[in-house]
């Protein structure tokens, strides 16, 4: 993991990690969140892209009952598969993006 982020990647990780965790904001709350890597069923070997990032907050994330880690199933019945949090989040990056600011 030697390999230097682009200023794009970099771009990329610190709009997720400003952005509020998306399963909190979809109970209608505003928590801090973390960057998660989608990790896609394309191949061996290949490495998570920066840009298949969603912000999640810890419990979301890694530690709760309902994370993407820990429970993944009953993360993606409740809020959805990564892949389609990822297009969400990419649109609302593009719509913030034309605004100026990063909220969904
Ligand atoms: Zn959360
Ligand atoms: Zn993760």
């Amino acid at each position: 993991m030697k390999k230097n982020k682009t200023k794009l990647e970099k771009e990329r990780l610190e709009i997720i990690g400003n952005m509020p965790c998306y399963a909190c904001y979809q109970d209608g709350r505003e928590v801090n969140a973390e960057v998660h890597h989608i990790r896609k069923h394309t191949g061996m070997g290949l490495r998570p892209s920066h840009f298949d990032t969603i912000p999640l907050c810890y419990e979301h994330h890694r530690t709760g009952k309902i994370s993407v880690h820990l429970g993944k199933k009953a993360f993606v019945k409740r809020y959805g598969t990564e892949q389609e949090i990822l297009e969400k989040v990419n649109r609302e990056i593009e719509k913030c993006k034309e605004e100026n600011q990063v909220i969904f």
